[in-house]
C-alpha cells in the first residue's frame, strides 16, 4: 500500500512514483460504516411477513398492538393454511383470557353508539382500564362495506395508548363472523384489555349473536315520534340489561326523559335477560358525556350482583357450551350442503317436493341417507 495516504485516499503501489494530481489513480478510503444496531427481536419479529405461533403468542401477551392486529387477521382468515396456526395461537392464549368485563352495545344506526363508546371508553381509560372495542357487523357480509366501518369513528379514543379498536370482520356468514368475534375477544383479553366493548347494529340477527358473547348488554335508543315501543316489538329490549336513551341534551331533554319513563314501565312487563337483575332505563348524552360515569357505575353494580349470585360465571359457561354447539351445527350444515352427492340429488328432489311427489320428511331422510352413505 502506498504511504501517500490522506483523507482523500491513497495511490496504489503500482502507480508511478512521480505521478502527480493529474494521474487519476487514487483509491478512495470511503466513509466509515455505521456500527450495526442491535434491533429489538420483537421489533423484527413483528415486521417479518411471516410470524410463528410463538411470535404471535409472545406479541399478544406483550400487548404489541401490531401483533394483536395480525393475530386477529390470522383468526379471521378463511384460508385453510391459516386455520391450524390460528388454532395453536388461540390454544396457547386461552389460559390468559377471560379476565375482562364484556359489554355489548347495540342500537339502530344514528342512535349514537360510536359517540357513546368514545365517551365511555375515554372515561374508562381515565379510571385506569384498558379498553378494546370490537364491532360485529353482519351487514358487511351482504354489502361488503360495513355500516360500522365506513365512518371515521372514535378518533379521540383511537389515539389513547390503552385502547385497541378493531373494525368488523369482513366476509363470511353470520356464524363465521360470530366465531371470529368470540375469538377476537379472547385475544384482546390475553393482551390485557379488561373491558371489551362489542358494538353491533341493532337491525336484526346480530344483537342475538352479540348477546351470546357478552356479560352485559346495553341498548342505545333515541326518542322520536312514535318509535318508543319499536324496540319492544322487535324483541331487542328483551335482550338488554339496560336501555340508554341517548341525546338527552338541549331541546331534547324532556322528550328523552318521557321516552325513558315509557321504556322503564314497559320493562316491568318483560322478563329480564339476567336473573336477579332488573333491566334499567336511563337517559344520557354521549355528546356531552352526561351520565356516562353513571352508565359505568350501573355496569359495575351489575357485575357485582351477578358475580355474587354466581350468574356471571354460569352465563359464561353456558355461552361457551352454546358456542361449541353452534360451531358443530355450522360445521355439519356446511359439510352437508357442500357434499357432492347431496348437491347432485338436491336439485331433482326440490322439484319433486314442490310438485308434492315426495313428502318433505321423506326427502330430508333421503338426503341424510345419501350424505351419510357418501361418507362411509
Ligand atoms: P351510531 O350510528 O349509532 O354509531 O351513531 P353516531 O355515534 O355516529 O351518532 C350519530 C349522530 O348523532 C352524530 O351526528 C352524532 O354527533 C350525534 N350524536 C350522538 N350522540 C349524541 C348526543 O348525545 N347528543 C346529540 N345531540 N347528538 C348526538
Amino acid at each position: 500500500m502506498s504511504n501517500d495516504s490522506d483523507e482523500t485516499g491513497y495511490a496504489p503501489d503500482w502507480a508511478p512514483h512521480d505521478a502527480n494530481d493529474a494521474f487519476a489513480v487514487r483509491i478512495k478510503l470511503g466513509i466509515e460504516k455505521p456500527s450495526p444496531k442491535h434491533p429489538d427481536p420483537s421489533e423484527t419479529a413483528r415486521k417479518r411477513s411471516h410470524l410463528t405461533v410463538d411470535d404471535y403468542v409472545k406479541g399478544v401477551l406483550a400487548n404489541d398492538k401490531m401483533v394483536l392486529a395480525r393475530a386477529i387477521t390470522l383468526i379471521e382468515s378463511n384460508s385453510q393454511d391459516h386455520y391450524e396456526q390460528a388454532r395453536q395461537v388461540l390454544q396457547q392464549l386461552l389460559p390468559y383470557s377471560g379476565n375482562s368485563l364484556r359489554v355489548g352495545i347495540t342500537g339502530v344506526p344514528g342512535a349514537g353508539k360510536s359517540t357513546l363508546i368514545e365517551a365511555l371508553g375515554c372515561h374508562l381509560i381515565q379510571l385506569g382500564h384498558k379498553v378494546a372495542v370490537l364491532a360485529v357487523d353482519p351487514s358487511s357480509t351482504i354489502t361488503r362495506g360495513s355500516i360500522l366501518g365506513d365512518k371515521t369513528r372514535m378518533e379521540k379514543l383511537a389515539r389513547q395508548p390503552d385502547c385497541f379498536i378493531r373494525p368488523s370482520p369482513s366476509g363470511g356468514t353470520l356464524g363465521g363472523v360470530t366465531r371470529k368475534s368470540r375469538e377476537t375477544i379472547l385475544l384482546c383479553e390475553a393482551a390485557g384489555y379488561d373491558v371489551i366493548l362489542v358494538e353491533t347494529v341493532g337491525v336484526g340477527q346480530s344483537e342475538i349473536t352479540v348477546r351470546s358473547m357478552v356479560d352485559f348488554f346495553l341498548l342505545v335508543m333515541i326518542s322520536g315520534a312514535g318509535d318508543e315501543l319499536q324496540g319492544i316489538k322487535k324483541g331487542v329490549i328483551e335482550l338488554a340489561d339496560a336501555l340508554a336513551v341517548n341525546k338527552a341534551d338541549g331541546q331534547n331533554v324532556t322528550k328523552a326523559q318521557l321516552a325513558c319513563n315509557e321504556y322503564a314501565s314497559a320493562l316491568k312487563y318483560l322478563t329480564p335477560p339476567t336473573p336477579g337483575w332488573e333491566s334499567k332505563a336511563m337517559t344520557c348524552s354521549a355528546l356531552n358525556g352526561d351520565k356516562i360515569p353513571e352508565i359505568w357505575q350501573m355496569i359495575k353494580s351489575f357485575e357485582k350482583a351477578t358475580k355474587e349470585s354466581g350468574f356471571f360465571e354460569n352465563r359464561r359457561h353456558n355461552q361457551s357450551l352454546d358456542w361449541v354447539y353452534a360451531m358443530i351445527e355450522n360445521y355439519l350444515k356446511e359439510s352437508f350442503f357442500s357434499n357432492s352427492q347431496v348437491k347432485h340429488y338436491l336439485g331433482p328432489l326440490k322439484h319433486r317436493i314442490v310438485k308434492e311427489e315426495i313428502l318433505p320428511t321423506d326427502a330430508a331422510e333421503k338426503l341424510l341417507n345419501i350424505y351419510f352413505s357418501s361418507r362411509r
